[in-house]
Order: structure tokens, then C-alpha cells, then sequence
């Protein structure tokens, strides 16, 4: 499969140049040497990185191989200043990190919207009309402007979960994620954990998407060391919802759902503040009679979805599910 999930770039940027100051004298008609007027430079454009909470990979950027931001214009006579010159947005999604050419940290994103400068356009300089004095009335010099700034810079994605899919092993987990998914995320070196999540991009009517993490550890790993457990749920804290799954092959579905909740509350008490859904993997095991008695075993008010990753029943209502419960 081709992956349409990119997390990780580099990208060699250059800010602008800042526009020269100017020298200019000017003159009138009837004295030879007139004042200096001669306007500052604009300053260079800068490189800003920007959150956008509607991408999810940088995807966007693979052939990017350079961006340089205008220079600013130079000062003119009378004063005039240079423009500056335009800056560039590098737009990527929430959860992206920023870092040098050396692989030092300089800023992550971790919201929509967030702007950081991530190279300065270079200053402007400053024109002559600033430098005239008493004892200098005509200056001829005018400052140039500085030059921006250059190097490789390196994005990664930091892939953070909408969906932690909660349930033992065999409940259907991997199948569900790989019925739902258009793409699987790389993410084999993640230094938190020896434990890797498998997470999916479900695609969502066309272009909109979220992530759904397969969480091995939460349930399954219980009982390895809470260490690890807790190092790992720094990663899965944007997850913001828990999709229970509990097998139409199960013997207790009440019970098989409370031992979840049970788990999830030892393991970490403020995953039960999350958003809960709870749904029957492998209905295609069930007939409508079997499922009327699955719904019966459970309060009246609880919402039980049923899908199977096998015939694909319920899984478009699972995925608006989601999304609604998202947006
Ligand atoms: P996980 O351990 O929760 O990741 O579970 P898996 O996705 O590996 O599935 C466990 C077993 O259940 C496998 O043998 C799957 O083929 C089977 N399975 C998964 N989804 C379905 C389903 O929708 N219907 C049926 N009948 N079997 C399923
Ligand atoms: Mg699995």
C-alpha cells in the first residue's frame, strides 16, 4: 500500500532579505544640497509555521525542497519605506514538532491556529534622513538591510489519537482498524515505549480525517508495569474518545464491559472522563433477535452500536458516530 500519511520532513528555508535604507539627498531648485530623505528598508518576509487542525500529515510538504520569503524593498526618496517583504505560512497539523538542522527541539504546535516565527526576515535598514545631525547635515550613508536566515529545518509529526479503540485481545480491534483505515502511520521509532500503538487515518467523507489507535498495553498490558502504561498515555492524551468493543462472541457483555471500565480506571482514573462508546464487534454473529437480547443486558440509556468488520454492517454509522462525537 502507498502511504498518503507523510510525518516527517526537511525542508531547506531561507527568510527575506531586508530592504536597504536609502541614501538619497534631495534637492530643490534653488539649494544645491538638500536634506537626505532617503526612506528605510522593509524587512525581510519571515517563515512561519502554523496549526491546522484539519490536517493530519504533512503529506502536503513531501516535494517541498525550499521556501524562501520575500526580500523587503528598499527605502526611496521622500521618506518612503520599502515594503516588507511577504512572508511564508507553512501550515501542519496540531501535534507537529519543529526542530534544526542538528535535530535540536525549537517549537512544537500543539494548537489550531498557532503561529511561530520560525526564521526572522531580516531588518530592514535604516535611511539617511535618520543619521542627519548637527555636525552632519547631508548624510550620505544609509544603513543596508540585514540578511534573513537560512538552514535546514525538520518537521515531525507527533501522531496523536481522536480514537483509542479499548477491548481484549481478539475482540476485533486490528480488524476494525484495518477495515476503517486508509493509511498506517510509521511509527516505529516512537522513544516513549517498546510498545507501539497501531493507528489508523480514517478518511471521512472525502477529505475530512481522524486517527483511531489500536492502544496495545491499555487492556492487554495491564498487568506489565504501570510505568510503561503511564509514560505511554502522554501520548494518547488528544484521544478523545474510547471505542469499547466487545465481541458478539463474548459471554458477558455487561460484565466484559464493566472489567473494561474497571481496567481503565486502575490503569488511569482520568480516562474515564473521556467520551465512551460502546459498541459489539462481530455482529455478523448475531441475528436482530440476538442483538434485541444484547441491548436488553445493558441500562436503557446506554447507546450500543453494532458493526462488523467483516460484512462492513454498522461501520459508516460507527465512523459518524465518531466524527460527530469529535466535532
Ligand atoms: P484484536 O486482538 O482485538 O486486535 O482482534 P483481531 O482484530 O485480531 O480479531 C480477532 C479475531 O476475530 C480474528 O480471528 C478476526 O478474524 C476475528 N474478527 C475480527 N472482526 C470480526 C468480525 O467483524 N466478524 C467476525 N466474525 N470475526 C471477526
Ligand atoms: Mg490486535
Amino acid at each position: 500500500m502507498t502511504s498518503n500519511f507523510v510525518d516527517y520532513v526537511k525542508i531547506h528555508c531561507t527568510s527575506g532579505h531586508g530592504g536597504a535604507g536609502s541614501a538619497n539627498l534631495h534637492r530643490e531648485k534653488f539649494v544645491p544640497k538638500g536634506g537626505p530623505d532617503g526612506g528605510d528598508g522593509g524587512r525581510g518576509g519571515h517563515i512561519i509555521v502554523r496549526g491546522n487542525a484539519q490536517m493530519w500529515t504533512l503529506l502536503h510538504l513531501r516535494y517541498t525542497r525550499h521556501l524562501k520569503a520575500e526580500n523587503g524593498g528598499n527605502g526611496g526618496k521622500s521618506r518612503s519605506t520599502g515594503a516588507d517583504g511577504k512572508d511564508i505560512t507553512i501550515d501542519v497539523p496540531v501535534g507537529s514538532v519543529i526542530k534544526d538542522e542538528n535535530g535540536e527541539f525549537l517549537f512544537e504546535i500543539t494548537q489550531d491556529g498557532q503561529q511561530e516565527i520560525l526564521m526572522q526576515g531580516g531588518k530592514g535598514g535604516l535611511g539617511n534622513w535618520n543619521f542627519k545631525s548637527p555636525t552632519n547635515q547631508t548624510p550620505r550613508y544609509a544603513q543596508p538591510g540585514l540578511p534573513g536566515k537560512e538552514g535546514f529545518v525538520i518537521l515531525e509529526l507527533k501522531v496523536l489519537a481522536d480514537v483509542g479503540l479499548v477491548g481484549f485481545p481478539n475482540a476485533g480491534k486490528s480488524t476494525l482498524l484495518s477495515v476503517v483505515s486508509s493509511a498506517k502511520p510509521k511509527i516505529a521509532n516512537y522513544p516513549f515505549t517498546t510498545l507501539t500503538p497501531n493507528l489508523g487515518i480514517v478518511q471521512y467523507h472525502g477529505f475530512k480525517s481522524f486517527v483511531i489507535a489500536d492502544i496495545p498495553g491499555i487492556i492487554e498490558g495491564a498487568s506489565q508495569g504501570k510505568g510503561l502504561g503511564h509514560r505511554f498515555l502522554r501520548h494518547i492524551e488528544r484521544n478523545s474518545i474510547l471505542l469499547f468493543l466487545i465481541p458478539a462472541d463474548a459471554e458477558d457483555y455487561l460484565k466484559e464491559y464493566n472489567i473494561l471500565l474497571g481496567e481503565l480506571r486502575d490503569y488511569n482514573q482520568e480516562l474515564l472522563d473521556k467520551d465512551i462508546v460502546v459498541s459489539i464487534s462481530k455482529s455478523d454473529l448475531l441475528d436482530d433477535e440476538l442483538k434485541q437480547e444484547v441491548k436488553e443486558q445493558f441500562p436503557s440509556d446506554f447507546n450500543i452500536h453494532f458493526f462488523s468488520s467483516v460484512t462492513g454492517e454498522g461501520i459508516n454509522e460507527l465512523k459518524n458516530i465518531l466524527w460527530s462525537k469529535l466535532k
